[in-house]
C-alpha cells in the first residue's frame, strides 16, 4: 500500500490557477490519467493528466523531453492510443511518472514554460477508453444492496449463504463499454408478464443504473499463478466511476441458474479519468467484519486489509430527464453512498479472482457491484430506490419515474475529502437513454 508522500501535501498548489480552486475535482495531489484526441479530430488518441479544467497532453510532455529516466519511460509508455503498456510497468513506473509531473506541475517549476505547450482544456477533448479492456468482471460487494436487491427477487431468502464467504461476481461483457458522454437503446428482451407463464419480447420496462467504483488491474498475474492478498493492491492501478446498466424485467427472467446475460450486456458507462490507487492514500479506511459474521478464510486475510483496506470514495447518481435538460436544469442528485460501506474490499476482488489460477491481464476492469450504502436513501440503483418499482421517486418538478424513461440522464459522480487532506475528484461517468432499436 502507498506511503504518503509530497505528491500528497496539502500545502502544495500548481502553476494552473484552476487546479487550485477547492472543490475542483483535479488538483495536483490528484493527477488522473485518461485517453483522448482534440474533440471533432480525426487525431490518434493519446495519454493525458488531468490539472484543473485543464490536462497535459503526454505525447507532447513526452515530445518536449523534460522528463528523465524511469518517469521518461513511464511517460513513453502513455503516448500510445491505450495505457496497457504504461499499466503493465507496474507501481514503480506509475509513481516515478506521479512525482515527476507533480514536481513539473507545482508553482515556481522551471518546466512551467515549456509545459504551457502540452496544456488543453478538458472541455476541448473528446474522451476513448482509457485502455483496451479484454476483461470485465462484475462484483457484488454491498451487502446493503445485495439483501435489498435479494429481498425483491426472493422475499423468504434475501441473502444467499455463500455470500459472506465468496466475493460473489459474474463474468460482464468488455465489448460494449464505453467512456462517459455517449448515449445507447434501451435494450430489447424477453420478458415475463406478471402472473404470465409465456415470455413476450419488446424494449425493457425496467431499465435501471448501477452505482460503481470500477478498478483497473496494472501488472497481471500469470496463468496458473494465485495473488497473495498482501499483494494484491500492487496489480490494481486505480479506479473509475462505472454505471453497469441493467433491465431489471429481462433479468429477472433470465437470471436463473446462470446469472446476468442480456440484461446486462448492451452498456456500461465509466469516467473518463483513473485516479491512482497512489492517489487515494489519504482516503483509505480500516476495513472489519460485524461481529458474528463470519470471518474471510485465511487467504482473503490480512492485517493490512483491516488496518486500511477500505476507501472513503463518496459517491452520488443524478437523473437529468428530457424536459429538465429542454429547460437547462442541472442533473438532480437522487442519492449519495461511499465506497468504505463494501462488503469485501479491492484486495479481496483481485485475490479471491485470481485464487483459481485465473490470470489477470493489464487493462482488465473489475465493478464492485452497486454501492448502496446501510440507509434506504443511500440505495445505488433505481431498483431499491423505489421499491421495485412500487414506489415512485418525485423529482422537483413533480415528473415521477420507477425506472427510466428515453430521453433520461444519468450522472455518477465520485470524490474523497477528510480533514488535513485536499479534495480529489473522480469527474463524472454520463449516459443518456435513447429508445429501443426496432
Ligand atoms: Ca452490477
Amino acid at each position: 500500500m502507498y506511503a504518503l508522500d509530497d505528491t500528497h501535501d496539502p500545502a502544495l498548489e500548481s502553476w494552473v490557477e484552476s487546479a487550485n480552486r477547492p472543490c475542483n475535482d483535479f488538483p495536483i495531489q490528484n493527477l488522473p490519467f485518461a485517453v483522448f484526441r482534440r474533440a471533432g479530430s480525426a487525431e490518434a488518441p493519446r495519454g493525458a493528466v488531468a490539472i484543473g479544467e485543464q490536462m497535459l497532453d503526454l505525447r507532447v510532455v513526452h515530445e518536449l523531453r523534460v522528463l528523465r529516466g524511469s518517469a521518461a519511460d513511464a511517460l513513453e509508455a502513455c503516448t500510445g492510443s491505450t495505457l496497457n503498456a504504461f499499466m503493465a510497468m507496474g507501481a514503480g513506473a506509475w509513481s516515478a511518472l506521479r512525482k515527476a509531473l507533480s514536481a513539473c506541475l507545482r508553482r515556481g517549476s522551471p518546466a512551467a514554460s515549456a509545459l504551457r505547450a502540452a496544456l488543453l482544456d478538458q472541455a476541448d477533448a473528446e474522451f476513448v477508453l482509457p485502455a483496451y479492456i479484454g476483461d470485465y468482471t462484475d462484483f457484488y460487494t454491498s451487502i446493503h444492496h445485495a439483501t435489498a436487491v435479494g429481498r425483491l427477487f426472493r422475499p423468504d431468502n434475501p441473502l444467499l449463504p455463500n455470500y459472506k464467504w465468496v466475493p460473489v461476481a459474474y463474468h460482464g461483457r468488455a465489448s460494449s463499454i464505453r467512456v462517459s458522454e455517449h448515449s445507447f437503446a434501451r435494450p430489447m428482451g424477453q420478458i415475463l408478464p406478471a402472473g404470465g407463464v409465456e415470455p413476450v419480447v419488446g424494449p425493457s420496462a425496467r431499465l435501471d443504473y448501477e452505482l460503481e467504483v470500477g478498478i483497473f488491474i496494472g501488472a497481471g498475474n500469470a496463468l496458473g499463478t494465485r495473488v497473495p492478498i498482501e499483494r494484491a493492491e500492487e496489480h490494481v492501478f486505480g479506479l473509475c466511476l462505472l454505471n453497469d446498466w441493467s433491465a431489471r424485467d429481462i433479468q429477472a427472467w433470465e437470471y436463473q441458474p446462470l446469472g446476468p446475460f442480456l440484461a446486462k450486456n448492451f452498456a456500461t458507462t465509466i469516467s473518463p479519468w483513473i485516479v491512482t490507487l497512489e492517489a487515494l492514500a489519504p482516503f483509505r479506511v480500516p476495513w472489519s467484519r460485524p461481529a458474528g459474521d463470519p470471518q474471510p478464510l485465511p487467504y482473503l486475510d490480512a492485517p493490512q486489509v483491516r488496518a486500511r483496506g477500505g476507501i472513503d470514495v463518496q459517491l452520488e447518481v443524478a437523473l437529468q430527464t428530457q424536459a429538465m435538460r429542454a429547460r437547462h436544469d442541472p442533473p438532480h442528485t437522487i442519492a449519495r453512498s461511499s465506497f468504505r460501506h463494501a462488503y469485501w474490499t479491492v484486495a479481496h476482488m483481485v485475490t479471491h479472482h485470481a485464487m483459481n489460477g485465473c490470470n489477470l491481464e493489464p487493462g482488465d476492469l473489475l465493478g464492485s457491484g452497486t454501492q448502496s450504502g446501510p440507509a434506504p436513501e443511500e440505495a445505488g440503483s433505481l431498483l431499491e430506490l423505489t421499491a421495485g418499482g412500487r414506489q415512485p421517486l418525485v423529482l422537483p418538478d413533480g415528473d415521477r419515474r420507477t425506472f427510466l424513461l428515453d430521453g433520461d440522464r444519468v450522472v455518477l459522480r465520485g470524490w474523497c475529502e477528510r480533514d488535513g487532506a485536499v479534495r480529489i475528484g473522480f469527474g463524472k461517468a454520463a449516459a443518456t437513454v435513447l429508445p429501443a432499436a426496432r
